[in-house]
């Protein structure tokens, strides 16, 4: 017999806290909210920040929709999926983005365009974009509350110097509603954009730091950059001039995943977000008009690691987990 646990898994009184530290951190656009992250039956690390705002957020007959890097089948989304559901009885599951009320996920923010009745939970490892810069927590208080990020421009200048454009490849660092910079989570820049005035509230849950933020809907989201270096999204041309298109269903304008076909070993690319290539595959969706994705932005060239591992298929840096 499977033993029972209160909907939702946490008490009623945790999640009363999570949603009053929501409802803050929705208040102050991307101000850290300090929260009481409850141990969960995972390791920290395994999404347990993004999981506490889920099961204090879902309610019977809602539909959750759990990815990872952009696919409903990967491990991480998979365990995450059927903990939520053994613990919330009575809510619906989906894979697909439409049908889903509330989305976690992990380093990916679906390609179809979400709506103003659907929110998505990002799970994040490290919520503050200032600890490269500075180890005191108190002094990165200070740092945010007087908006003074110098620090992490002197850092992106360094960049700028020695490779000749801003490297940072996901968690990159976005200024929302004019002050406060928050670590964008593990997405990859192609995703970054979609902060910016979504239409869909946008949730971080960080477990291990017990911090909670939010990108409220229409709220503007600037990445940092420089009037002459701007920000860029990542590059699928290929080395004719031609945007590469996903060998499965052919779009030329969504988010792809580098492989080597074991056959042939070349170089294979594939949409990273799968619902978008089921739909995109069974021609329901329209390849994406440039409308949807906001302001056309300038596109950085894919970066090769020396794994022969591009940079721009959103790998998981080494050592990187969730919280
Ligand atoms: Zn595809």
């Amino acid at each position: 017999m499977s033993p029972r646990y209160p909907f939702g898994f946490l008490d009623e009184y945790a999640k009363k806290e999570v949603r009053r530290s929501i409802l803050k951190a929705v208040a102050i656009p991307g101000y850290q909210v300090p929260y009481s992250s409850r141990e969960m039956p995972m390791g920290r690390g395994f999404g347990t920040g993004g999981l506490q705002l889920t099961l204090s957020l879902l309610g019977r007959g809602e539909t959750l929709k759990v990815i990872d890097q952009g696919s409903d089948d990967s491990v991480n989304a998979v365990n995450l999926r059927s903990f939520i559901e053994m613990t919330c009885e009575g809510i619906d599951t989906t894979t697909r983005t439409d049908e889903a009320d509330v989305i976690q996920s992990r380093h990916r923010i679906p390609e179809k365009p979400l709506r103003e009745d659907q929110l998505i939970v990002l799970q994040v490892p490290y919520p503050d974009p200032l600890v490269v810069v500075e180890p005191s927590e108190d002094k990165r208080k200070i740092l945010h509350g007087e908006g003074d990020y110098s620090r992490l421009l002197v850092k992106l200048y360094e960049d700028v110097v020695k490779f000749d454009e801003i490297t940072i490849s996901h968690r990159y660092p976005t200024r929302i509603n004019g002050h406060y910079v928050i670590d964008s989570s593990p997405i990859p820049r192609w995703d970054v954009p979609k902060l910016n005035q979504s239409r869909a509230l946008i949730l971080f849950g960080a477990g291990r730091e017990k911090k909670i933020y939010a990108v409220p809907p229409y709220t503007s989201a600037e990445p940092l950059a420089f009037e002459d270096v701007p920000f860029r999204v990542e590059d699928f041309t290929d080395e004719y001039g031609r945007r590469r298109a996903c060998r499965r269903c052919g779009c030329t304008a969504s988010f792809l995943d580098e492989f080597i076909d074991s056959n042939t070993g070349e170089k294979v690319y594939q949409c990273s977000d799968a619902d978008w290539c089921n739909e995109y595959r069974a021609g329901r969706v329209e390849q994406l008009e440039e409308a949807e994705q906001g302001e056309p932005l300038p596109r950085m060239p894919g970066v090769t690691d020396e794994q022969g591992r591009s940079s721009v298929t959103g790998g998981t840096m080494p050592g990187v987990t969730n919280g």
